[in-house]
């Protein structure tokens, strides 16, 4: 529309051709001027929608903590604080929104005006340009400024549809780690001979979470990991499946480095049972044979169900084997989780187990029943373990006590209460708690 009219009016007269675009370089600078503004608000918005959000979620599934610490009104506070951040930027977002239509409007009327009195002009002053000539460019100076009003809008607008892309972009731009690498060892059988060697972490440059981590453990051996919350316990876990690499030094599996087995392999030989197992909205059985590269039995499964003593509970599911886990199926007891998990494990058979004390959320009577699956389930398998309970601690081959990343003590159960330290407090606490608990019971 823009080049047709533009090429029309020429025709009839250059000059008024000319100053009817005029408006074209102010209408784009100011679209670029809008663009950054919008841009800039809507980026600001969207980062504290990202934390409203953030937010509502981790008080939504903690809602139990919060009402149990009756941290209501604190919490209110607090989305109040964020809620208020987010109406600001919200109105921000509009505000240059909103600007951009009356400013683009009234240069476009300014415009529109100024070629018209330019062609009134022309018609008194120039016996060439006649009455005619003025109306008919008078309806062609519309149909070019309304595509460049138009333009600028959509600069406006794409400016919102950039952050989001941009936001998108950054996820689709992250590294994708190589699961399956043929240059990698990817098959054979595994002993489970690991030594870590003077192994150093960070998850950003700069902040050491892992410091001279050394120790060894046999085929078969359980190693059990104490230590308060941030020591760095899960994050020496974590390195076992390549979940991440290691910054320095070196961590042996069966004499040869990590890094030189495939992510897949590894991960196949290593089994998890994590302290709050997560399971898929599936059935019982395909949760159970859950990443087991192999057709398994309906037998096979019962078998580890079985195993890990969750068999009868099954059993007592309306549709058995076949009852769907989650929101439309059963919900499952914390206890019943675990030993799902278990079960998983044990179908899986890797050379490796880690276990993230598993039973430290159950009752006695179910923890009796988990220990009991547990162990069968560590039979003749290295065990990485977090620990934080001296019954499970006690049974380990190595017990390593950290402390902000660093080894402090390390040993047997025997040897370690011999020593003056972390894990000889540990012990004498819980025994004086289990002491107390036991007068308490005897007297009541
Ligand atoms: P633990 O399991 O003993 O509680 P972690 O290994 O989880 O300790 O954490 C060790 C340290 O690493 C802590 O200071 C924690 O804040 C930090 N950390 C843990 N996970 C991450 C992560 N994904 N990104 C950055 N820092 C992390």
């Amino acid at each position: 529309m823009f080049v047709f009219n533009f090429i029309a009016v020429s025709l009839i007269d250059i000059r008024l051709a000319f100053l009817a675009v005029a408006i074209v370089p102010i209408i784009g600078t100011i679209s670029i001027f809008f663009f950054h503004k919008i841009y800039n608000a809507y980026s600001a918005h969207q980062e504290q929608e990202g934390e409203l959000t953030a937010f509502i979620q981790e008080n939504l599934s903690g809602i139990r903590v919060v009402r149990a610490f009756a941290r209501q009104k604190k919490e209110k506070e607090r989305f109040d604080v964020i809620n208020t951040e987010q109406k600001k930027r919200g109105l921000t977002v509009l505000f240059w929104h909103t600007l951009y239509w009356p400013v683009a409007h009234a240069l476009c009327g300014i415009q529109w005006v100024s070629a018209l009195i330019f062609g009134a002009y022309l018609t008194l002053k120039d016996p060439l340009f006649t009455p005619g000539m003025l109306i008919s460019s008078t309806f062609m100076f519309s149909s070019m400024i309304w595509p460049i009003q138009e333009l600028g809008r959509m600069i406006t607008e794409i400016s919102r549809s950039y952050v989001s892309f941009s936001r998108i972009h950054e996820i689709l731009e992250e590294d994708q780690e190589t699961v399956k690498d043929n240059a990698l060892i990817h098959s054979g059988t595994l002993k489970g001979e690991l030594v870590f060697d003077n192994v150093g972490f960070s998850y950003s440059e700069g902040v050491p979470v892992l410091h001279n981590i050394s120790f060894r453990c046999e085929p078969g051996e359980t190693v059990a990991f104490l230590g308060a919350t941030g020591s760095g316990k899960t994050t020496i876990i974590n390195i076992l499946p390549r979940f991440y690499g290691y910054n320095s030094g070196e961590v042996y599996l069966d004499g040869k480095p990590l890094n030189h087995f495939g992510r897949h392999f590894l991960r196949q030989n290593i089994g998890i049972v994590e302290q709050d197992p997560f399971l898929f909205s599936m059935t019982v059985a395909e949760n159970i044979s859950y990443g087991v590269d192999r057709e398994v039995s309906q037998e096979e499964i019962e078998k580890a169900a079985k195993a890990a003593a969750v068999h009868e509970s099954i059993l007592r599911f309306p549709e058995q084997y076949q009852t769907l886990v989650g929101e439309k199926g059963v919900s499952l007891s914390g206890g019943q989780k675990q030993r799902i998990a278990i079960a998983r494990a044990l179908l899986k058979d890797p050379r490796i187990l880690i276990l993230d004390d598993s039973t430290s959320a159950v009752d006695a009577e179910t923890e009796e029943h988990i220990q009991a699956a547990l162990d069968e389930l560590m039979k003749g398998r290295t065990t990485f373990i977090i620990a934080h309970r001296i019954q499970t601690l006690k049974k380990a081959d190595k017990i390593i006590v950290l402390d902000e990343g660093r080894i402090v003590q390390m040993g047997c159960h025997d040897a370690l209460l011999k020593e003056k330290g972390f894990y000889r407090d540990v012990f004498d606490l819980q025994t004086k708690i289990e002491e107390e608990l036991a007068q308490e019971l005897s007297a009541g």
